[in-house]
């Protein structure tokens, strides 16, 4: 049985910059933050089966984290050229969806598949997802949802993790998150 500590090693180990572990009793759930997702600023509300509305209720998604103990936190940062270098904020936004499925990878090889993973920004397993076509889920076991999904507060998540929420200008930050040991 690996300890916290080697598995924050290993997500860093798979390309995280930080990460750090907080008790999900610690975690501030905001239900309201629903209607961030509600807003669509990242384009997918109601385009994947991992985003709202579809991915549940807020607050049945709340629940299901607070069956876990501990919440392994991870972030990357990426520079920007400027502000309006979206090209490589959507370059950071790759790394970081190649990192959520390299950690679920490695976590269910290391035997630990009873986690909750999640990424930034809603799936990004299928290029498109099977439920703009009205079809089932193609990879249940590989798909993610993210931490603002479960009404997760990151901006209190990363302090207590030992991190930043921001880095600065003319960076970008994403967070990733393994929530496990069912209670
Ligand atoms: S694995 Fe594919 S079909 Fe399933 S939620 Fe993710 S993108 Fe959609």
């Amino acid at each position: 049985m690996m300890t916290t500590e080697e598995l924050l090693a290993v997500i860093i180990s798979l390309g995280a910059d930080k990460a750090g572990a907080v008790p999900v009793d610690e975690i501030d759930f905001e239900p309201s933050f629903r209607s961030l997702c509600e807003s669509n600023a990242c384009g997918m509300y109601g385009r994947s089966w991992m985003c709202p509305p579809h991915v549940g209720k807020v607050e049945d998604l709340i629940c299901q984290a607070r069956t876990y103990r501990t919440a392994l936190v991870y972030q990357i940062v990426d520079t920007l050229e400027d502000s309006y270098d979206f090209e490589g904020m959507m370059a950071a936004g790759e790394r970081m969806n190649r990192l959520a499925a390299a950690v679920r990878r490695k976590f269910t090889d290391l035997g630990l598949e009873d986690c909750l993973f999640l990424g930034a920004g809603g799936c990004r397993v299928c290029s498109r997802c099977a439920k703009q076509d009205d079809q089932p889920c193609r990879h249940p076991d590989l798909a993610l949802s993210s931490l603002e999904a479960y009404g997760i507060n990151v901006s209190v998540l990363a302090p207590q993790a030992g991190m930043k929420y921001i880095n600065g200008v003319n960076t970008v930050t994403y967070f990733g998150a393994v929530l496990m040991g069912k209670r």
